[in-house]
């Protein structure tokens, strides 16, 4: 197997270099620190020149190596490079030989294979966009029918149509199909088109041979899996995660919490300290979503909420899941200020938040949705609840906007609030019919729980905003919410300006004059 000489890092580096820049090469600078250095700043800077729907650089999304650990952390920048490129050496090396191999065989029907040759096995080279997953091969529908078994009184037919499990040509038909069940990627051709018979014998070492090749793929497969904690995340994502460990900022991040429509959420154990940091013993990484299908339907949080009103317009999608992360930075540092038990911000990389954990051991406290709770702590809770949700709204100047018992953690005998990216201020334009509906969600949660003084959700509405709206029933009370935000929208209208905030005891909101 070839090896790399440092000409061909470099060589490849250029190369590399190249493909991701879409304005060629920047003039030449002075080298004068080691390698490895140079090489992680150009990938930094490389990846904050590009724009974002330029395709991710061949160099970069090859690094799908154990990157994600604290292990050997002097080094391990040094053979992550090392091994992003012998990838990209081993893969331009099998593209090569295909091109050879193609050359050599033309249109022949018989044709030779270079498959030994190869660098990478081809169960190595799945990228994860062409990655099938298992579960979907096992229906597939071009699949060849099940072979017929022989019945086991050995034979079938009748009279002079009676055909043994020796029969040689049916047998060896059998064992062409039965190749078909060896794992998908295992490539056997196009036998049973070809009616090809083969023996028990060679049947028995191909079996052999799936059989092990299948196993190492698995073992290869687990490791990857261990090594990135989850294939949830682009390339991109794990450059960012990478980079988090190699600082020293995290130790090792250890799987996956959760996998929702629009984020997926990591454990991780702390690292250092920072001068102007510390760091939790454990972290939460929330990683939002940058595929944007799930995010159009929440548009309406973020549009007209005035804090990003002006950014919104000019913004790609890319960058406006970055501000649903920012969102949720900036609503839990308000959140934390206020002393609201809350996840603590550790820092935010672009659409990946760091946040304190939750829970402890790697175990992510309950959702009070999972958790069953003594009457007196369900008492607890929901005053608790009620609280915050003043707090939140009088402090913070915020709605939570998804408020429920999936988004509040049981842990240390008091509840916690999280998920807070599309939290509003109460002046946003439904910013009422959100704490609404938050507190049609806490009160039906709690009276369904048992808690005789859970208020209704009118009540509960006035007690968190101060607001008296008299109307008995949902619909009128509705209605007058409504009239409420749109009073607001018009203020807006007239002076360009938002009410401050709703004042309570049937007073008008105050306005900012
Ligand atoms: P989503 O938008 O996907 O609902 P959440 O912020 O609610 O995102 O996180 C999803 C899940 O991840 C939560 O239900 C919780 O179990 C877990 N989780 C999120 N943040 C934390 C945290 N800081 N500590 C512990 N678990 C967390
Ligand atoms: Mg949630």
């Amino acid at each position: 197997m070839p090896c790399f000489t440092m000409a061909d890092l470099s060589g490849l580096w250029e190369r590399g270099r190249k493909l991701c820049c879409p304005w060629g090469a920047p003039s030449t600078t002075s080298i004068s620190c080691s390698l490895a250095d140079v090489m992680s700043e150009q990938l930094a800077k490389e990846l904050q020149l590009e724009e974002e729907n330029a395709a991710f650089p061949e160099v970069v999304a090859a690094a799908e190596g154990p990157f994600i650990t604290g292990e050997n952390i002097d080094t391990s920048s040094d053979l992550m490079l090392a091994q992003m490129l012998q990838m990209e050496f081993d893969r331009e090396y099998d593209a090569q030989l295909r091109r050879e191999e193609k050359k050599i065989n033309g249109d022949s029907k018989v044709s030779i294979s270079f498959e030994n040759y190869r660098k990478v096995h081809p169960y190595d080279s799945d990228s994860s966009e062409d990655e099938v997953d298992w579960q979907d091969t096992r229906h597939d529908p071009y699949r060849a029918d099940k072979p017929t078994t022989t019945p086991r009184r050995g034979f079938i037919g009748k009279g002079k149509d009676i055909t043994t499990k020796h029969d040689e040509v049916v047998c060896g038909r059998k064992n062409t199909a039965r190749m078909e069940n060896f794992a998908p990627e295992f490539q056997v051709g196009d036998g049973i088109g070809m009616d090809l018979k083969l023996s028990n014998q060679v049947f028995n070492a191909l079996k052999q041979h799936a059989y092990s090749e299948e196993r190492r793929s698995a073992r290869l497969h687990e490791k990857k899996e261990h090594s990135t904690a989850e294939k949830a995340v682009d390339p991109k994502t794990r450059l960012l995660l990478y980079k988090m460990v190699n600082s020293g900022m995290l130790e090792t991040i250890t799987g996956c919490i959760s996998t929702g429509k629009e984020s997926v959420v990591f454990h991780a154990y702390g690292g250092n300290a920072t001068e102007d940091k510390v760091i939790p013993p454990e972290c939460a990484i929330k990683v939002f979503k940058t595929t944007l299908n799930e995010f159009k339907n929440r548009d309406k949080y973020i549009k007209d909420d005035y804090r990003f009103k002006d950014r919104f317009s000019k913004l790609n999608p890319r960058k406006i899941i970055r501000m649903w992360a920012e969102k949720e930075m900036h609503n839990l540092t308000r959140m934390q200020n206020a002393g609201i038990p809350c996840p603590q911000v550790v820092i935010l990389k672009k659409h990946v938040l760091v946040m304190s954990f939750i829970g402890q051991d790697q175990v992510p406290a309950p959702k009070l949705k999972d958790v069953t709770l003594s009457s007196e702590d369900m008492k607890k809770a929901y005053y608790q609840i009620l609280n915050m949700m003043q707090q939140l709204y009088r402090e913070c100047n915020l709605v939570h906007a998804d408020l429920s018992e999936y988004n509040m953690l049981w842990h240390d005998g008091k509840v916690w609030l999280i998920d807070v990216s599309q939290s509003v201020e109460p002046t946003h334009p439904h910013g009422l019919e959100f704490l609404f509906r938050d507190c049609r969600n806490v009160s039906q949660f709690f009276q369904k729980g048992g808690v005789a003084e859970a208020l209704n959700e009118r009540e509960l509405f006035n007690a968190v905003s101060g607001l008296n709206i008299t109307a008995d029933n949902e619909v009128d009370f509705q209605a007058e919410i409504e009239a409420l935000e749109k009073m607001n929208e018009d203020h807006v209208q007239n002076h360009g300006k938002k009410l401050s905030t709703f004042s309570g005891d049937g007073d008008p909101p105050i306005y900012d004059e």
